[in-house]
């Protein structure tokens, strides 16, 4: 890090859905850093041990795996909504939620570089929407983070690329597939200046969608031959899902896998066993139209650029569903040349947001980057027009296109609808269709006290500005008097006010933690008991002895064997999983 002792680096955090990391310039090069397990990949998942602690990470995922409504995953699909999931008899909100993941990255953060740390970038899908974006910074805030800048996952990846790719002038396409969201960004690097010219996506497409089709697959063919469908079984199909997950990651590197579910509990009190041979030509069928839609936005994000499939110069894949043997064809069938790999997929968000973070922080290494981004929607306010004698109200007006370079500011002028109108009701609205209804509504202004005047004669002058962090911000001003005034915000949905901010900081900071250190032992354990009821057999044999051998170290505090006996437990583990 440059600026000398004392000076402390801004994180660069990549708050994924399925997983979280953490990054930081260090020497002028971008590096993960690793968390109480010496992992670089967190879990975003969190739980309550039986003590009440809170469990972050690996642990908190096992657990949630075994009893879905003993822990919340996936989360991140949640934000920006006021969707609450139930953690020990508590509520949760989803800022909550990556508050207390990002608390945990803090954590791990400090204890890596040994001093304490209060400043993060935090990346987010292009695709998220102001009100994602607004719960993301929220949830920094929580987490006692002040989050310097919210950037574009793939804008991140870009800045990652971009830095070893300085002295080249290319035109990029970054398709960035992770675990619950899809985003394609067209951009340009000329001398360390990148240039993003275009960005589209799917909030909802990644690769939990893959295993939820291959999941339905399997329930098919068990249905057929067993006459239950296990969809209809909640404890039974989280089992299938996640098992469809490893399922998956096996077929990326081989054409054959075996899946061996024993014991599935059925509603009725019932457990059956699954045992089955799937080959990758089998589930990449029921994963066509999962991949049709990751077209999509591919197309969109070319038409945008006014660009083809065969003007970009590099196709850069990120994010770990790009890991799919099927998703790096589709790529090179569209692109006409093969994907590039030359950053690990799943760091490179964390990367770039780590180089981010330096640029913020004024690190020399980086000073000659430049990144300019664009807005992903179109905002705009709701109006109504004439259409003959008659009013059409919930037009949509757009203020800010889509493709806009940000930050930006634009001004349009709008007439009121009656004489002597004293009040105006401005919606805010972000989307791309021609009516309101079918957009997604920001917020509604309520602007008091137009002086008195006829339809004709009175206008006010919307100016909507779009920061570097593509968050909104409204402004309107009376034109007969040049008055600017300050609006009363509706309370949206999934928005805090910042006491309600304040108030869960103190709550989220009032729970007890599981301790850092006892941490590699309560995930070894819960890994283990996750595995446990996938065995049969002698294996489950093995397992079992490992477990009690782990329990009874612990029990009888022997800090050398524990390690010992542990590390011993976790090799089983890795050797049952991927057998
Ligand atoms: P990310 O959000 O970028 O960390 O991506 C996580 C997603 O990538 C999850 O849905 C994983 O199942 C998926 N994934 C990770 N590794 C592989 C792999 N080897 N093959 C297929 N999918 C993978």
């Amino acid at each position: 890090m440059s600026g000398g002792p004392g000076h402390k680096p801004i994180l660069g955090i990549d708050l994924g859905t399925t997983y979280s990391l953490v990054a930081v310039l260090r020497d002028g090069r971008p590096t993960v850093l690793p968390n109480a397990l010496g992992e670089v990949l967190t879990p975003s998942a969190v739980s309550f041990t039986g003590a009440g602690e809170v469990l972050v990470g690996a642990a908190a995922k096992a657990q949630a795996v075994l009893d879905p409504t003993s822990g919340a995953v996936a989360f991140k699909r949640d934000m920006g909504t006021d969707r609450q999931r139930i953690l020990s008899g508590r509520g949760f909100t989803p800022q909550e939620l990556s508050a207390l993941v990002l608390g945990s990255l803090k954590r791990d953060a400090e204890a890596a570089l040994g001093m304490p740390i209060e400043e993060a970038v935090v990346t987010v899908p292009a695709y998220f929407g102001d009100l994602q974006r607004q719960a993301t910074r929220d949830a920094g805030a929580i987490a006692g983070l002040k989050v310097e800048r919210i950037i574009n996952e793939p804008t991140a990846a870009a800045l990652a690329y971009g830095l070893h790719e300085r002295g080249r002038e290319l035109r990029v396409a970054v398709l960035d597939l992770g675990g619950g969201t899809f985003d394609v960004t067209v951009l340009e690097i000329i001398e360390g200046v990148i240039e993003i010219q275009s960005s589209a996506g799917d909030a909802r497409l990644g690769g939990e969608d893959f295993d939820t089709a291959l999941a339905r697959h399997v329930a098919r063919a068990f249905r057929e031959k067993q006459g239950v469908n296990l969809e209809e079984h909640a404890a039974a199909w989280s089992r299938l899902r996640e098992a469809c997950e490893g399922v998956k990651r096996r077929l990326s590197a081989s054409e054959r896998t075996r899946l061996v579910l024993p014991e599935l509990p059925l509603e009725t009190g019932r457990r059956l066993t699954l045992d089955l041979e799937l080959s990758r030509d089998e589930a990449e069928q029921a994963w066509s139209s999962v991949l049709e839609r990751v077209r999509g936005p591919i197309r969109q994000a070319l038409k945008d650029a006014s660009l083809q499939s065969k003007d970009i110069d590099e196709v850069l894949l990120v994010g770990g569903s790009t890991r799919m043997p099927c998703v790096a064809a589709m790529s090179a069938e569209l692109f006409g040349r093969l994907p590039l790999r030359k950053l690990p997929p799943d760091e490179a968000v964390a990367l770039g947001a780590a180089v981010q973070g330096a640029m913020k922080g004024g690190d020399r290494a980086v000073e000659d980057l430049i990144v300019t981004d664009v807005a992903p929607f179109t905002l705009g306010v709701a109006t109504m027009a004439q259409a003959g004698r008659q009013h059409v109200t919930g037009v949509f007006s757009p203020i800010l296109e889509r493709g806009t370079v940000i930050p930006t500011s634009r001004v349009e002028r709008y007439a009121t609808s009656s004489d002597f109108q004293r009040e105006i009701r401005l919606e805010v609205y972000q989307g791309e269709h021609a009516r309101c209804e079918d957009n997604v509504k920001l917020g509604e202004y309520r602007f008091q006290g137009l002086p008195p005047a006829p339809a004709s004669e009175q206008a006010v002058d919307v100016r909507f500005t779009y920061d570097l962090n593509g968050i909104l911000e409204v402004e309107v001003t009376v034109v007969a008097t040049g008055r600017k005034e300050a609006f009363v915000i509706e309370q949206r949905p999934g928005r805090l006010t910042p006491a309600q901010i304040e108030d869960a900081r103190q709550r989220m900071a009032a729970l007890k933690l599981h301790p850092r250190d006892a941490l590699p032992n309560t995930t070894a354990l819960a890994r283990a008991d996750a595995l446990f009821v996938e065995l049969t057999g002698a294996p489950r044999e093995e397992l079992a002895a490992a477990i009690a051998g782990l329990r009874l170290a612990l029990e009888a505090q022997e800090p050398g064997r524990i390690a010992e006996v542990r590390e011993r437990l976790n090799a089983l583990v890795r050797a049952f999983r991927d057998r």
